[in-house]
């Protein structure tokens, strides 16, 4: 079968490699889509993931398609039918998984091969964290459910309705996600970025307002909350020192900060931790997803909530899936790209 495979440090190739082989438990499935991600890109760029993929690898993670193979000993799924799989499954056995917190899992199981003609789904997410797409619904809209299922985890907590107010730092296609779902559950979003092109993109996803974040950040964005006094959710997706801070300091009394963006290891930020204690506020982060937040990402989007072809900028063969990235790596308007191996080019 045709299959991008990484070699190193964008190096992409699409090859001819064989079909993987099925363990007990797994199933195969023919790819209709796969969604490039933020998480791919910053793995082309550096090359490899310690925890997820080890180059030489198959790449990709956010894909739908049909089952067409099963292993030994699957009885609740059968050939023909559509599925979109999540990235990863928890062990369900540690500590963590006992508490109930399935994404801090120290077992947790990933795979990769999204791009290719068939991918091998492991066992254990076949179990956990395979789901049926309905007819009704296309195989393009379902991939995106693994990217909006950690958005959906990112506001869980903060209690989101008609009269609270938002603030999403960073426009990339998480941003985005971020500023729909907000919306779509009546609150009032104001975005903030650096690229005018995305910050337009934010406005149409149904951002209020918009502020370009290159010079003072935090004087743009507290003029736009009620009152003046911040926002009741904070939501930091562009991973900077800089934006972090800012994300505190334009939180209301009683707001909660969301550190949704992955810093690299040992990014420190000053606190004020008076405000943290007299003004209680929630600072901390959502990782990942749970096989709770995957299903019920996979409801809003099946409920129309979400309209992922809103997030998605063009449609690919496979072929095209080096140029594909390269061009997302330059810093591209580009948003999700729907790598399709069955697209003649
Ligand atoms: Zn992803
Ligand atoms: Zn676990």
């Amino acid at each position: 079968m045709k299959a991008a495979v990484l070699h190193g440090k964008e190096d992409v190739r699409v090859e001819e490699v064989d079909v993987p082989a099925l363990e007990p438990g797994d199933v195969l499935i023919e790819t209709d889509t796969a969604l490039t991600c933020g998480t791919d890109l910053k793995v082309y760029r550096r090359g490899y993931h310690a925890r997820m993929i080890v180059p030489p690898a198959l790449f990709g993670h956010e894909a739908a398609g049909t089952i067409v193979a099963l292993g030994d000993g699957v009885d609740e799924w059968f050939e023909g039918d559509r599925v979109v799989a999540a990235n990863s499954a928890p062990c369900g056995e540690c500590e963590y998984c006992r508490e109930r917190r399935p994404s801090l899992c120290e077992d947790l199981l990933f795979w990769n091969g999204a791009y290719a003609e068939y991918t091998r789904i492991p066992a254990r997410v076949v179990r956990k964290n395979l789901l049926v797409v309905p007819k009704a619904l296309s195989f393009e809209k379902a991939a995106m459910v693994e990217p909006l299922a950690c958005v959906v985890r990112g506001i869980a907590a903060a209690n989101l309705g008609p009269g609270r107010t938002v603030a999403v730092i960073g426009v990339g296609g998480i941003g985005l996600m971020f500023i729909a779902l907000a919306r779509a559950k009546g609150c009032h979003v104001v975005a903030a970025g650096r690229n005018p092109e995305r910050l337009a993109r934010a406005k149409a996803m149904g951002a209020d307002a918009v502020v370009s974040g290159e010079r003072g950040l935090v004087s743009q964005l507290l003029p736009l909350s009620p009152g003046e006094k911040g926002f009741h959710l904070v939501v930091e997706a562009a991973g900077q020192a800089e934006t972090a801070e800012a994300a505190m300091r334009v939180v209301r009394k009683g707001g909660m900060v969301n550190f949704f963006a992955g810093c690299p290891a040992g990014t420190e930020v000053r606190v004020d931790v008076a405000r943290v204690h007299y003004e209680e506020l929630a600072l901390g982060a959502t990782f990942h997803h749970t096989p709770e937040s995957i299903r019920e990402a996979l409801g809003l989007i099946l409920s129309g909530a979400i309209d992922p072809e809103r997030f998605i900028s063009a449609r690919e063969p496979l072929d095209r899936l080096p140029a594909v990235l390269a061009g997302l790596a330059q810093g591209g308007d580009g948003l999700k790209v729907a790598v399709k191996p069955g697209l003649a080019r």
